[in-house]
């Protein structure tokens, strides 16, 4: 079964990559060692998480040659304004100890976005970048920046998992050739994820835990995952998604458990929203 997908620019990238956010600066190395270690090949870190360091440690530690490691960060919205946005990717360069980096996005759609996302296209051009994206994009601005920009995003990162597979963002994003990564595959525990009973029953088919079923679910719609665990066996575990398949008929199910909104994030309450932009330019 296929293990990577290829993005709009030709580019393959890993299905299953290791999310490091709310991994302190401190454990990243060790937890990232441990990633590379069961065979992760793609880590997703971000200016904003303070442990890009760490992981580029845990690489160059690694002995893992660059081209066989899929490398994605995220420019902060606070270096969205003029230079500062190619400085940071500059400063993600050295701090990831590479010359490259396989895939970087706009963090946050708050904020001047067609600046930074410039300067990521500048980056792409240079060479300092393979692919470029968004993360939280929703349908308006995603639509904008995608018909406003020559390059077209090759991602957009967002919640995504069995109470919101985000089936509509899903369509509108394809009309750019975008592939959604999702992030909180897991529904970071939520609505009690890991013992429901649905994908626990649909688990034993397969002699598979609930959350690996949560997984699969969305590689099997081409959807990229990056969980995030600090316990080796379950790194293990939720690497361990890609070797079975559901049925349609199984798909069809999990699928009512879609609820239509995000669980984490709301991007569409207003006033959460402008309270979240202040929270975020304080970083
Ligand atoms: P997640 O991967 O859905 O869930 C992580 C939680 O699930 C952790 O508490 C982890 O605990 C637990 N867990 C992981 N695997 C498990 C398993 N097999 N069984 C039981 N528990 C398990 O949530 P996330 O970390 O928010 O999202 C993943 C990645 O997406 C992040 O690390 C980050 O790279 C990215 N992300 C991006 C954005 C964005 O704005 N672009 C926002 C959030 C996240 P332990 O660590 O204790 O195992």
């Amino acid at each position: 079964m296929e293990k990577t997908t290829t993005l709009n620019n030709g580019v393959e990238m890993p299905l299953v990559g290791y999310g490091v956010f709310q991994v302190n600066p401190g454990e990243t190395e060790r937890c990232v060692s441990d990633a590379l270690s069961v065979g992760y090949r793609a880590i997703d870190t971000a200016q904003a998480y303070y442990n890009e360091e760490g992981v580029g440690n845990a690489w160059k530690k690694s002995g893992i040659s660059r081209d066989e490691l899929f490398l994605t960060t995220k420019v902060w919205i606070s270096n969205y304004e003029g230079k500062k946005a190619a400085e940071s990717i500059d400063l993600s360069l050295r701090k990831l100890q590479t010359d490259y980096i396989d895939l970087l996005l706009l963090h946050q759609n708050f904020g001047d976005c067609y600046n930074a996302y410039r300067a990521m296209e500048d980056a792409l051009k240079a060479g300092k970048v393979r692919a470029i994206g968004v993360s939280n994009f929703y349908f308006d601005r995603f639509t904008d920046i995608a018909d406003a920009m020559d390059i077209k995003p090759a991602i957009n990162q967002i919640e995504a998992h069995v109470f919101c597979p985000q089936k509509k963002m899903q369509k509108v994003a394809s009309k750019y050739g975008t592939k959604l990564t999702a992030w909180g595959p897991l529904a970071e525990g939520r609505n009690g994820i890991f013992t429901h009973p649905l994908l626990s029953e649909i688990g034993t088919r397969y002699g598979k835990t609930a959350a690996q079923i949560a997984l699969r679910y969305l590689t099997q719609q081409d959807i990229i995952i990056i969980p995030k665990s600090t316990h080796k066996e379950r790194m293990i575990q939720n690497l361990d998604t890609l070797d079975f398949e559901l049925s349609d008929n199984e798909m069809a199910e999990i699928s009512r458990l879609d609820m239509g909104h995000p669980l984490i994030v709301n991007f569409f309450d207003g006033e959460a929203r402008m309270g979240l932009q202040q929270i975020l330019k304080r970083f």
